[in-house]
Order: structure tokens, then sequence, then C-alpha cells
């Protein structure tokens, strides 16, 4: 997957990614059942008519390891609409089951859903210089960022942390 940013050159330009959007791919939970890694997808008939991937959409827990799975359906608001899931971590958005991907670092959680996000999260950490992508009226997963992980003076701690949450995809 590519690595948003140019690491190379020390700049960072936002690629103006939503939360919402990575989300919407495959999300690393911690199975319920045996805590091994296991995976949470769309439902493959969600996408079966070229739907693009959606937060709202159907979903499915599989753990390859113990072969548990669930299924998740967006809850219904009071005028039928569907909720919203929650994106703030350190738990799936979905099931609200703890993300694979989440280790300690400096007292806090850092966290990702899945390669793509730690990818995102690495190149923003390591870059000296960071500019912000064009304003699109909302804000995106760099913005929303907690002032300890954006900190510069942390940034040997937090990438060490990356690091070990990276092993863990191994
Ligand atoms: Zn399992």
């Amino acid at each position: 997957m590519a690595a948003a940013g140019k690491r190379n050159t020390g700049r960072f330009r936002d690629p103006r990614h939503w939360l919402g959007g990575l989300a919407a791919g495959e999300v690393f939970v911690r199975c319920p059942r045996c805590a091994e890694r296991a995976s949470v997808l769309p439902c493959p008939e969600e996408l079966a008519d070229g739907t693009r991937h959606d937060v709202w959409l159907r979903r499915r827990l599989s753990c390859l390891g113990c072969a548990y799975t669930d299924l998740w359906d967006a809850p219904r608001l009071a005028n039928n609409a569907r909720a919203f899931p929650e994106l703030s971590g350190p738990n799936d958005p979905y099931f609200g089951l703890p993300l694979w991907l989440s280790t300690k670092c400096r007292g806090r959680v850092l966290w990702a859903y899945n390669a793509e996000h730690l990818n995102l999260l690495e190149t923003y950490v390591s870059a000296r210089l960071r500019e912000r992508g064009q304003h699109m009226g909302s804000q995106t997963l760099v913005e929303r960022l907690p002032a300890w992980i954006k900190n510069g003076r942390h940034r040997a701690e937090v990438l060490d942390a990356i690091g070990q949450l990276r092993a863990l995809l191994a």
C-alpha cells in the first residue's frame, strides 16, 4: 500500500484522509473468543452491486484462528436513518471490540484501524515539515490527531510505538 505524503523530502502534505474512509476498509480487532487477530470487513453480498465501501454497510467479523464470526448492522435512529459509527477509538467502530493495532505510548493509547492508517500516521509523524491540504470543510484524520501525537518532541517515542504496531501485522 502506498504511503501518503513524501517521506523522503521530510515534507508531509495532508492527503485529506477522513477517518471514516479508513474505517470503511478492513479493520483489525482482538477476537472476543481467542484474543488473536480478527478482521472486520463489509459482507461480500453488500459489495456485489458495486457499492463502494461505506461505514454503513453490514459487516462480518471473522477470526481465522478460532473460526468465530459475528455480524453487525448499522443501528437505526428514531427517524429510521442509520446511526453513524463512533470513530474515536481505541475500539472498533462497529462491534466495539479493542482494536488489534493498539499500544500504550506516553501514557495514552496509540491506535490504528489497519495498515493504511498506520502508514498515514507514520508518514505524518516522521515528516519534518507538515502542510495542511486544501481546506474541504471537514476535519481530516490528521487535523483530528491529538496534540501529543502532533508534538514534534514526541516523534521518536511515537515512531517507536508505530513500529510496535507494525510488528503486530507481520
Ligand atoms: Zn478467534
